[in-house]
Parts: structure tokens; C-alpha cells; sequence
């Protein structure tokens, strides 16, 4: 069957209305075998694992929507994009691939090639060897000085020689990849992230895929989690519609949320363990999408574009998104914070200021709309992926040691895939089977079937 784009599109209105287990409005389980705490990525796959092995599982998500920082629009425009992730990643090992196929989506590898502007020109075949030779030498000094005995900063080991391509590449190595300046980012952090340039894109959209994959879970949708006491025997999840116990807890909210104190615990957690959250605080990352029919960019779908900068107010174009008159400015780091700080329509008034320079005002007048996300003053989120500060590698395995019967996932337990949906994925199936075998339900040695994540653990 051919998909045309309407058929896409009421498709994935479909998806993104359907209907979880438990609304809102009927009774919250009272007890469970294991409570999922956020139904992002980590926190579905959490609770696909725990079904899996035949336990009670209940998820509470403090949104009215599953996918966390996965989520798909398809109502601000007449196309749909993707507010927070937008691609997956390691076609080889991630397991979210076979399952969007095996719900019916289709995921394709996402376009790898990039183009560069110089002002008002594509640069010179020349000049993008210039450039990426500058990214080389700035990736190897990264990679060596994570050798050192001492973490330290991505921006402390720089090579002075990067010239007319230090802005572009500090914005691709920093902003772009983590979210924060690389004067911010521990070279140890940055050289273990796995690398993440096999790009899969699912053309329903990634938000669209957590919310098929948690279809099936039972989650309780604006069900915020406001207290947790907890021992070692059992944990008491209160929520605003009511009170569930179970007999291990997985929490998968971010690292900004877990610091900023907005669910309490008693006893208190570790100051370890909020220590390590704090060294691994979330940086900042956001979409500027444009509506721009008639492609007066000239680019092809999928276009990536970056400029040449001596600065990091720049910025990444996503140009023609999946063949749509849709454009996205990405913008990150102390830039794009303090960008999304002033709010939509600064934001706006950077990206058209930004494409008018590259590509002259004839090709920005015909902007419809523009709409921006604002991932940081999202309440439930507050930014975009953990990144280490320098000297924090080592707290991504500190939040994964069990605190009495609780277990944290999320992107930030993660030590090489930190920062992405499939890390986050992979951190809550681990954190499941280690709930799980708390409770008995999984053996100590490895089961009979290995698990998905189990069988890429031990591939590494
Ligand atoms: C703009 C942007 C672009 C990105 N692009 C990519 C990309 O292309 N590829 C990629 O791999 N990654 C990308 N990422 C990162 C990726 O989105 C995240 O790493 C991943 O989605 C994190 O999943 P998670 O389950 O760890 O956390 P989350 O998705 O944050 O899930 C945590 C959940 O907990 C909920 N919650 C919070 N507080 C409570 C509470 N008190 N009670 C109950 N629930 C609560 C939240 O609402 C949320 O749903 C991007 C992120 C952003 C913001």
C-alpha cells in the first residue's frame, strides 16, 4: 500500500490519540509488583520488560501524553514533526527498530550529509575538507585528553589552529551534539558517547513510536508522583489520585527534575546520588519550525545545513522535513537557552534573522508560521539530555546503584549513550531487570532466553 502524506498524517493523529490502559479518571491501581515513575522512553521500556516476565506493572506519567522528551506534533501544522527527539540510532543493536516495524511504522536511515553556507554561498569542496579536517583534529585532542588522569573540559583542549571553523565546530561538538558549551562538557563524557552517526529516522515520528510501543502498559496519564517513602522491602508512590505500593520502584524522570526537588522522598535520597544528577544537569536543545512552502531554500528533503561561524550563535537547518514544507532551526548550548529564555518570539526572530543572512530576505518572506519548543521550561522535563560537567563522568554509574528497592533509568544512567532515546530505552529495560530480580522474578545468572539488552551487553 502506498502511504500518502494525508494517510500519514491521520495515522499518526490516530496513534497519538489513542487510548492508554487506565484514563485518568478511573481508579489507580493500589498495589503493583513493580511502579514505573514516567513513561518516556526509559519508562515504557521499563514496563514492557516487566510485563514481559508476567509482573504487575503500573506507570504514572505526569503528562497528559506518553513520550516524554519523544513527541510528536501533528497539530501546529499540516505536517507532523517531532518536538523533542527525531532520530535513533546504532541500526544494529537498538531494539526500538524492529519493534516500530513490528507495529506497523517505517524507519529508514535519516540523511547523513551535511551542507555548509559561508554568508551567502555553499561552501567550496575545498573548504568543507578544511572544515572537517578541523573537526578531526578537534575530536582526536578531545579523545586524548580523555585519556589524561584528570577530566577537564572539551573546550580547555581545543586546538588554537580550528581558524574560521572554531565557532562551527565548538556549536557541532557542544551545542549540537550535547546540549551545552563545550567549556561545560568533561572530555571523558564526550569521548565515551557512543557514536551516534547512523541516523534512523521513523517517518510516523519517534513520539508517535513510545506511544504505540506503551499502547499496551498501564499507565495513569496527569498522574504526577509527589512523594515516595521507601525502605528496603517496599516503596509507596503518592499521587494526586491516590496511593500505589509495590515492591520495587523505577524512576526515570531527568536529571533537572530529580534535582529540582519536585518529588520528595523520605527518607531523602543519597546526597550522593542528588550530587551525581546535579554533575550531569540537563543542557539545552530546541526546534525552531518554520513553515516555508515552495522551498525557496532550494535544498532537497531532508537537508541538514550548517554555516561557517566564528561564534556559537548559530544554528543547525533540518530543511524539508520528510518531503513536508516544514524547516527546522535547531539552536542549543548558553545560546539557545538564552534564546529560548526570551521566548517564542525572540526565538522566531532569530531564525528568520538567520536564514535571511544565508539566504537573502527573498527566501525567508514567504514564512506561514513558526512555532518553537522550549524544552527547559517544560516542568516535567526542564532541557534536553545530561551532559556531564568536567570531572562528572564517573556519577552517570553512580545513579545506577539501587537506592533501597528503587531503581533509576533514564538517558542519564546511560554511560555511552547518554543523551539519547535509545540509551534511555536501554537504561530502562536494565533497570527492569534489576527491579526484577530484586523481586524474584528474574534469576541472579543469566536467563535461559537473553533479553535484548542483555545481548548487546554482552557484544560489547
Ligand atoms: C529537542 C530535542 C532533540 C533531541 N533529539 C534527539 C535525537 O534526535 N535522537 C536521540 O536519540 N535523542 C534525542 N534527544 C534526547 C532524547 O529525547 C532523550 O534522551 C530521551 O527521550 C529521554 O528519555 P527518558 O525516558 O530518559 O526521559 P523523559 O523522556 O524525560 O521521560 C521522563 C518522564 O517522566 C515524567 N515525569 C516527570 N516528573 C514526573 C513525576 N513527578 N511523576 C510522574 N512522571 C513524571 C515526564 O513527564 C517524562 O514523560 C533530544 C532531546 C530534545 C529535547
Amino acid at each position: 500500500m502506498t502511504i500518502t502524506r494525508r494517510s500519514f498524517l491521520s495515522a499518526s493523529a490516530a496513534f497519538a490519540a489513542a487510548p492508554v490502559l487506565r484514563a485518568t479518571a478511573a481508579p489507580l491501581p493500589r498495589e503493583a509488583d513493580v511502579v514505573v515513575i514516567g513513561a518516556g522512553a526509559a519508562g515504557i521500556a521499563a514496563a514492557r520488560r516487566v510485563m514481559a516476565a508476567n509482573r504487575k506493572v503500573v506507570v504514572v506519567e505526569a503528562a497528559s501524553q506518553i513520550g516524554g522528551r519523544c513527541i510528536t506534533d501533528s497539530t501546529t501544522f499540516d505536517a507532523a514533526f517531532d518536538r523533542g527527539a527525531r532520530w535513533m540510532h546504532n541500526p544494529d543493536t537498538n531494539p526500538m527498530i524492529r519493534l516500530a516495524r513490528s507495529v506497523g511504522l517505517d524507519v529508514s536511515p535519516a540523511p547523513v550529509g551535511q551542507k555548509m553556507r559561508i554568508g551567502r554561498r555553499n561552501a567550496r569542496a575545498g573548504e568543507t575538507e578544511e572544515f572537517l579536517a578541523a573537526l578531526v583534529r578537534a575530536n582526536r585532542a578531545i579523545d586524548e585528553a580523555s585519556r589524561g588522569k584528570l577530566d577537564t573540559s572539551c573546550a580547555s583542549v581545543l586546538p588554537k589552529e580550528l581558524g574560521d571553523w572554531a565557532g562551527t565546530a565548538e556549536f557541532l561538538l557542544g551545542a549540537n551534539f550535547a546540549g551545552k558549551d563545550l567549556k561545560e562538557l568533561s572530555v571523558i563524557d564526550k569521548a565515551r558517547a557512543q557514536d551516534r552517526n547512523s541516523a534512523i529516522a521513523c517517518k510516523q515520528g519517534l513520539g508517535t513510536l513510545i506511544t504505540r510501543l506503551g499502547e499496551q502498559m498501564p499507565v495513569a496519564l496527569s498522574t504526577p508522583a509527589s512523594r515516595i517513602l521507601w525502605s528496603n522491602r517496599d516503596v509507596s508512590v503518592e499521587t494526586s489520585a491516590g496511593k500505589i505500593v509495590a515492591r520495587a520502584a523505577i524512576i526515570t524522570v531527568s536529571t533537572n527534575v530529580l534535582t529540582a526537588g519536585a518529588i520528595k522522598f523520605a527518607p531523602d535520597i543519597p546526597k550522593r546520588t542528588l550530587d551525581a544528577a546535579s554533575k550531569l544537569s540537563l543542557g539545552s536543545y530546541d526546534h525552531i519550525v518554520l513553515q516555508l512552502p515552495g522551498n525557496p531554500l532550494g535544498l532537497a528533503r531532508d537537508d541538514i545545513l550548517i554555516e561557517q561561524s566564528n561564534s556559537t550563535r548559530t544554528a543547525q537547518l533540518f530543511a524539508n522535513i520528510g518531503g513536508s514544507s516544514l524547516c527546522s532551526i535547531d539552536v542549543g548550548g548558553s545560546f539557545g537557552r538564552d534564546l529560548s529564555e526570551q521566548g517564542e518570539q525572540a526565538m522566531a526572530a532569530f531564525a528568520r534573522e538567520w536564514l535571511t543572512k544565508l539566504f537573502g530576505s527573498e527566501a525567508t518572506a514567504g514564512i506561514k508560521k513558526i512555532s518553537a519548543t522550549r524544552w527547559n521550561a517544560s516542568p516535567f522535563v526542564m532541557g534536553a539530555m545530561s551532559a556531564s560537567a568536567p570531572g562528572g563522568q564517573l556519577s552517570r554509574k553512580i545513579l545506577t546503584e539501587p537506592i533501597g528497592c528503587m531503581y533509576l533509568a533514564g538517558e542519564a544512567t546511560h554511560d555511552t549513550l547518554w543523551g539519547t532515546v535509545d540509551g534511555a530505552w536501554e537504561s530502562g529495560e536494565r533497570a527492569a531487570e534489576a527491579a526484577l530480580r530484586r523481586i524474584g522474578a528474574l534469576r541472579d545468572e543469566p536467563p535461559e532466553l537473553p533479553t535484548q539488552s542483555t545481548k548487546r551487553r554482552q557484544k560489547r
